[in-house]
């Protein structure tokens, strides 16, 4: 049982593959985590099911009860709202529209939650627990098979008018560029992330490039991903190389509108991509360098995120602490 007035959050961290779950105390330290397969392809009731069990399994191995949470904090893919709790719409989680996410968990569970989009979570995480601990504006990135992000103004992430600010990987870059999943053409996550490196090396594979990339996939061309590439540009392989020169290029381009618009105090890079390190991030560094204003390029540091997977269950616990904190504070009306 935990302590009389301990304060503890429940993170939910909802991904299109995987459902995490911790409880956490206002340290961020994890009492408990759970990882489970999200059920995407059944709907959104199989996955609310799946959520409430991963939830179940969380508290228990904590050795406590949903009376013991101070609050629960939702992360969840997709545009959502943050005030109303309303999931409008997920590419990862096909049949969502315009979900009560919030509420539903509200109901199921008997206890206030706060509902809030995972990579703006994940944000929240590291300013309270990771590499933005002390910085009052920074930008978070994160660069997988997409780029997500969060914008963190005065200590609080900015989250727009109805919820869904931070949508920083569709940011176009290239007007004529790469269709996107969001019906775009040429948005940030279409030139800089592993999707888009993975695509761009199967497109110079079938059109004969010499390259070892295949081998690290054993041939099969469809298994290409920023890991095989990252492997192969290691080895010396000149494609791959090439590849990755071009991804950090249009990182960089990208970076350099951030810091233009923004003027962050740190940039705080994480996702798999960032596992790359100075083979992506210090040529992508250089070329923001070369095209943000001076003044704000020498303002900004780069740095790498701390939490790792954990950014976003961690991330989901403190924002709905916060929210808690900024309820209390402000009285009711
Ligand atoms: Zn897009």
């Amino acid at each position: 049982m935990a302590d009389e007035g301990k304060i503890l959050a429940l993170g939910i961290d909802l991904g299109g593959t995987k459902i995490l779950t911790a409880v956490a105390n206002a340290e961020g330290k994890m009492l408990s985590r759970d990882h489970s397969i999200t059920p995407a392809t059944e709907g959104p009731p199989a996955v609310v099911r799946s959520i409430l069990e991963s939830v179940g399994r969380a508290l228990d191995q904590a050795n406590i009860v949903v009376a013991d949470l101070t609050t629960i904090g939702i992360g969840a893919p997709g545009l959502s709202n943050p005030e109303t709790g309303i999931l409008f719409t997920s590419p990862n989680l096909p049949g969502w529209k315009d979900v009560r996410l919030r509420n539903i968990v509200e109901k199921e569970l008997g206890k206030k939650a706060f509902l809030i989009n995972d990579a703006n979570a994940a944000a929240v995480g590291e300013l309270y627990f990771g590499a933005g601990r002390g910085a009052r504006n920074f930008i978070y990135i994160t660069v997988s098979t997409g780029i997500g992000g969060g914008i963190i103004i005065d200590g609080k992430i900015y989250t727009g008018s109805i919820g869904t600010a931070g949508e920083l990987g569709h940011m176009v870059i290239d007007d004529e560029g790469p269709q996107c999943n969001c019906g775009n053409r040429g948005c940030w996550e279409t030139l800089a992330s592993g999707t888009a490196l993975a695509r761009e090396a199967r497109y110079r594979i079938k059109k004969g490039a010499a390259t070892s990339i295949p081998e690290h996939v054993a041939g099969d061309l469809e298994k290409i991903n920023a890991e095989a590439i990252h492997e192969a540009a290691q080895s010396g392989d000149k494609l791959a190389n090439e590849l990755i020169a071009q991804a950090a290029y249009y990182l960089g381009v990208g970076l350099a509108n951030l810091i233009n618009i923004f003027n962050p105090e740190v940039i705080i890079i994480g996702g798999g991509l960032s596992n790359s390190g100075d083979m992506l991030l210090k040529p992508a560094f250089e070329e923001a360098g070369r095209r943000a204003f001076k003044q704000s390029c020498e303002a900004v540091r780069f740095a790498r995120a701390e939490l790792g997977r954990n950014s976003g269950v961690l991330g989901a616990a403190a924002f709905a602490l916060e929210k808690i904190r900024e309820a209390d504070r402000i009285p009711q009306r």
